[in-house]
């Protein structure tokens, strides 16, 4: 009963909750880690190379 605990036991990525990679543990990427790390030192988020594609559907041009 308590086995399947060991299943749950790796916690996600602390930043982008995405599944932690044991090199990087317990981020998922370097880059992760220093995110996390600029946080602490910084004391603000910043996290380099934001990428926002989102463009927006149609028009705001009615008619
Ligand atoms: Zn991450």
């Amino acid at each position: 009963m308590a086995e399947v605990l060991s299943f749950t036991k790796r916690k996600p990525c602390p930043v982008c909750h995405k599944p932690s990679d044991p090199k990087h543990h317990p981020f998922c990427s370097a880059r992760c880690r220093e995110v996390d790390l600029n946080r602490w030192l910084g004391g603000h988020y910043a996290i380099p190379a934001v990428e926002q594609d989102e463009e927006m559907p149609g028009g705001p041009d009615g008619d």
